[in-house]
């Protein structure tokens, strides 16, 4: 396989981007990068302030001056987040992190503040990493690019088992609903909009298996590769 590379996977909320990526990655030997992950340590941060949603979005701007985060990784390999200092790798978790995130990275500061970070770590190590716009805007010329998708039903049956697991159930019907209100900020905010990039290759896991989501992944990224 050739020695550095990036891959690019992009997708709406709750497609599995993450899980798969990670299982991707182990199997290749590359770095993880999860990219929403950023946007939630900012999110929490407003969150942490007491800001409501609606003055999350108007003040985070200010706020980036006092921001400083750090991604490190575990001795499990995991990606742990750092806001100024202290771990918040669970706190960044909470359900209603999830939309502060959403909210936060609408803004074309806080998307411009993010995007260094990001670069760095493809260039410094082979990576996969997920996101929103990482083949379209992060990472243009990654080397390989997926578009992960799923219908909004299954994507909400899933977050709803993976939140129950985490002991944080949900109703099926409000997970549904912040799911399609999600995919909505993502696809129609100005900046950096969530859409497919045209050299990107769709798999949709609708009717896959994870195992069969995995192995399609890794196909497509040993087909554009090398063995
Ligand atoms: O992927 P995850 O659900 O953890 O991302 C949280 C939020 O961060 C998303 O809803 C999206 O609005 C935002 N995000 C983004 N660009 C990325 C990754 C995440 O805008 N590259």
């Amino acid at each position: 396989m050739k020695k550095h590379f990036a891959v690019a996977v992009d997708g709406p909320s709750g497609a599995g981007k993450s899980t798969l990526s990670r299982a991707v990655a182990k199997e290749l030997g590359i770095l993880y990068v999860d990219t929403g992950a950023i946007y939630r340590t900012v999110g929490y941060h407003t969150f942490s302030k007491g800001l409501s949603l609606d003055e999350a979005g108007e003040k985070v701007t200010s706020l980036l001056d006092e921001i400083h985060i750090e991604m490190r990784y575990g001795a499990d390999g995991l990606q742990r987040m750092y806001l100024n200092g202290a771990d918040v790798t669970d706190e960044i978790r909470l359900p209603q992190i999830s939309m502060y995130a959403s909210c936060v990275s609408a803004l074309p500061e806080v998307r411009a503040f993010l995007l260094e970070m990001q670069r760095r770590l493809a260039r410094e190590n082979s990576v996969i990493m997920d996101g929103r716009d990482i083949g379209t805007v992060v990472l243009p010329d990654a080397e390989v690019k997926i578009f992960l998708t799923a219908s909004a039903q299954v994507r909400a049956k899933r977050r709803c088992a993976e939140l129950e697991a985490r002991g944080t159930s949900e109703p099926y019907e409000e997970v549904l609903r912040q799911i399609e209100q999600r995919d909505y900020n993502d696809t129609h905010r100005a900046a950096a909009p969530l859409r497919k990039a045209d050299d990107a290759v769709t798999v949709d896991t609708t009717k896959l298996t994870f195992e069969e989501s995995r192995d399609a992944i890794i196909c497509v990224i040993r087909e554009r590769i090398g063995k």
